[in-house]
């Protein structure tokens, strides 16, 4: 044991040698050298320092950049941990901010949306800021119509299409609250944050597509209202035209529902500190959390994280791949682009249909300029090879992204080879519901290292604390805290108090009140790069070291045959634990126990005797949330024997059964 304590290597991606410096002129002429030297910084260091320190200043002058207020708040900050308030006094609404100043100003034709449907023989929509204005309008008055009042709380379960963020802005311009259920949840899971949140008005569709076909979505929420009584009207956008029951009274059909309304509708000026939606989290590690969001200060940290870290101008297509239904649809497919008047794509449906081109030939058709989407979708192309690349034009692309998990380094060489022409710069966002925007992430000005998030934005203060609330040094790793707050923080969770205060405030209340915990461990190199581990849950025990998820898994996907894995500790009477590897193959390899046991050689190769998987099972998939994101627990209970919990944020059931008993 001590033979091996001394030979183990805590980590490989310490040892990360490549350094990618972004290219000249992107780095120039980013918006955030523009910022730079408008202040005289000098270097991104000094500037990233200055925010950091000055955050409440800082974040005042980007209150005041990027939003518009009706009324100045008269302190940027009142903070009373564990509870922020920010810009308190002032009064805005961040649909005027999102719709009306551009629809009545210069970019009154921009296009805000470049809707692509599903089926290949539908047109693509171009809806523009004007005629956005006209819809958000008329759906308001709808919704006044139905009774919905300030602060009540309205609940949407539906398909990435137009109509989605319609709603969200009609419902946020009359002060009412959104609650967005991601359409592939089941009517229970549904039905349950409907009670959570004693939701008013559910707002649907008839049905969606999946894979080209029409599939009935109405008849879940038939089920989830059944006992409701909080709900008074379900509105039924019609999307496919599939027959769907309509009950007298309580249905509405969308199109009803507008019929003759007004297109003039007047902002309810709301409170920088009113609520603008809920949000329960994914759910991986257990049941979902309603989390809190307000209109004054989320509004803000979207729209300048993407400004900054995505570098959107005036010219770019914006691509974010992720669904409405997640926080990274609500902060960058909604708010953040639309607060800077930005033109976005919004796709309705998976990325292989009707084949594993789509997303290549969105880029193509539409000239994407920048790009950004999840490691698990990388994975998924990078399994299939760089055929389907090869077959389209995608050198629109001028900048790309990556959140939802730790980026794998081989994934992120793959990324950046086949959409970034092996030039790109990828900024990887590491961020959570909760935060509302990003934490950590490089700048389009920062080096970057292949699987590293880099360094905390500007106007956090965010480090990694040992168990005594340390900071840890340069080249080790622990949990991943804010020492300050943020405006875009969560407020709470929706009539759990307690909960709030434990989950992300206890940890280090006697030592430090006012760390916010994240629940994600990070280690830093000796450069001070943090690289995101993952869960602290999640992370491995092995005869006495901690080694993380993250990285045995990126050792076993560095292995050219690999395409993706999943890693749990298996309890073990001598060691603690030992590690058992599910691992999904590249399309085309063969599943043998050779190569079981040359997977596990290389991971001892790559990362030490201490990493040594004892097992490696092949799979098809992996347990995954609706999100993507691996559920380790969910593998581990299935693997072991035990209760899987609570299922309802999982995507693929098949997965989890056939998972064997280890
Ligand atoms: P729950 O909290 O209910 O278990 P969840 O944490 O999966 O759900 P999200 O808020 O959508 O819900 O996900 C945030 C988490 O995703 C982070 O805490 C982190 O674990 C992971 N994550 C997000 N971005 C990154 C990234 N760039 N690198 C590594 N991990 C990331
Ligand atoms: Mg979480």
């Amino acid at each position: 044991m001590a033979e091996e304590k001394a030979t183990a290597k805590t980590s490989v991606l310490l040892e990360e040698t490549r350094i990618f410096e972004a290219p000249k002129d992107l780095a120039e002429n980013s918006n955030v050298m523009k910022w730079m030297k408008e202040k005289g910084f000098k270097t991104e260091r000094e500037m990233r320092l200055w925010c950091s320190a000055n955050y409440i200043q800082f974040w005042g002058e980007m209150a005041k950049t990027y939003a518009d207020w009706f009324e100045p708040w008269s302190s940027t900050l009142e903070w009373k941990p564990p509870y922020a308030k920010w810009f308190v006094g002032g009064k805005c609404n961040v649909t005027h901010n999102c719709v009306d100043r551009h629809a009545q100003g210069a970019k009154k034709d921009k296009v805000a949306y470049i809707f692509v449907p599903e089926p290949t023989d539908q047109p693509t929509q171009k809806i523009t800021y004007a005629q956005l204005e006209k819809e958000v309008n008329k759906f308001a008055n709808g919704l006044k119509s139905l009774g919905v009042v300030k602060g009540d709380r309205v609940m949407l379960y539906m398909p990435m299409i137009p109509q989605l963020p319609i709603a969200m802005l009609a419902i946020a311009k009359i002060g009412a609250i959104h609650c967005i259920v991601f359409s592939g949840f089941s009517s229970g899971g549904l039905n349950s944050r409907i009670m959570d949140a004693e939701a008013k008005v559910v707002i649907t569709v008839d049905g969606f597509y999946r894979r080209g076909k029409p599939l009935p979505l109405k008849p879940n929420v038939d089920e989830a209202t059944a006992n409701t009584p909080s709900v008074k009207n379900v509105v039924v956008c019609k999307r496919t035209g599939v027959a769907v029951p309509m009950k007298e009274g309580k249905d509405i059909w969308w199109d009803d529902l507008v019929a003759g309304k007004s297109d003039a509708c007047e902002c309810e000026k709301m409170d920088s500190e009113d609520r603008l939606f809920i949000l329960y989290t994914s759910g991986t590690t257990g049941k979902p959390k309603g989390i809190e969001h307000v209109h004054g200060g989320y509004q803000v940290g979207p729209a300048q994280t993407l400004h900054w870290v995505f570098d959107v101008k005036d010219n770019d297509v914006w691509w974010c791949t992720a669904d409405i239904g997640w926080i990274t649809g609500h902060s960058y497919i909604v708010y953040g682009p639309l607060v800077l008047g930005a033109t976005s794509i919004m796709y309705e449906g998976s990325p292989d249909f009707p084949d594993l081109g789509r997303w290549y030939k969105i880029i193509q058709d539409n000239k994407v300029s920048v790009f950004y989407t999840a490691p698990t979708a990388v994975r998924m192309l990078m399994k299939a090879g760089d055929s389907w690349a090869k077959k389209y034009d995608v050198s629109s692309l001028r900048l790309l992204g990556s959140v939802g998990e730790p980026i794998n380094p081989e994934a992120w060489m793959w990324y950046r080879n086949t959409f970034g022409a092996g030039k790109l710069p990828i900024m990887d966002t590491w961020w959570q519901t909760e935060t509302g925007t990003f934490l950590v992430s490089p700048l389009p000005i920062t080096p970057l290292k292949p699987g590293s998030a880099t360094f905390p934005l500007p106007g956090f203060n965010i480090d990694v604390l040992d168990e005594e609330a340390n900071p840890v040094p340069l080249g080790s790793g622990g949990n991943i805290v804010s020492n300050t707050p943020w405006p875009s923080m969560l407020r709470a969770f929706y009539r759990d108090p307690e909960r709030y205060q434990k989950e992300y405030w206890s940890t280090y209340w006697d030592i430090r009140p006012g760390t916010y915990l994240a629940g994600d461990k990070a280690m830093k190199d000796k450069d001070g790069y943090f690289f995101i581990q993952g869960r602290i849950d999640d992370v491995l025990k092995i005869a006495g070291h901690r080694i993380s998820n993250a990285e045995v898994e990126s050792a076993l996907v560095s292995h050219p045959k690999v395409a993706e894995a999943a890693v749990i500790g298996k309890p073990d009477e001598v060691k603690g634990e030992v590690i058992v590897a599910f691992v999904i193959l590249r399309t085309g390899q063969e599943e043998t126990e050779e190569l079981k046991k040359e997977l596990a050689k290389h991971v001892r190769t790559v990362l030490g005797p201490v990493a040594y998987p004892e097992t490696v099972l092949f799979v098809k998939d992996v347990p995954k949330t609706r999100s993507g994101k691996i559920m380790r627990r969910v593998i581990k209970a299935k693997a072991l024997g035990k209760p899987t919990g609570d299922l309802s944020a999982l995507a693929n059931p098949d997965a989890v059964d056939a998972i064997p008993l280890i």
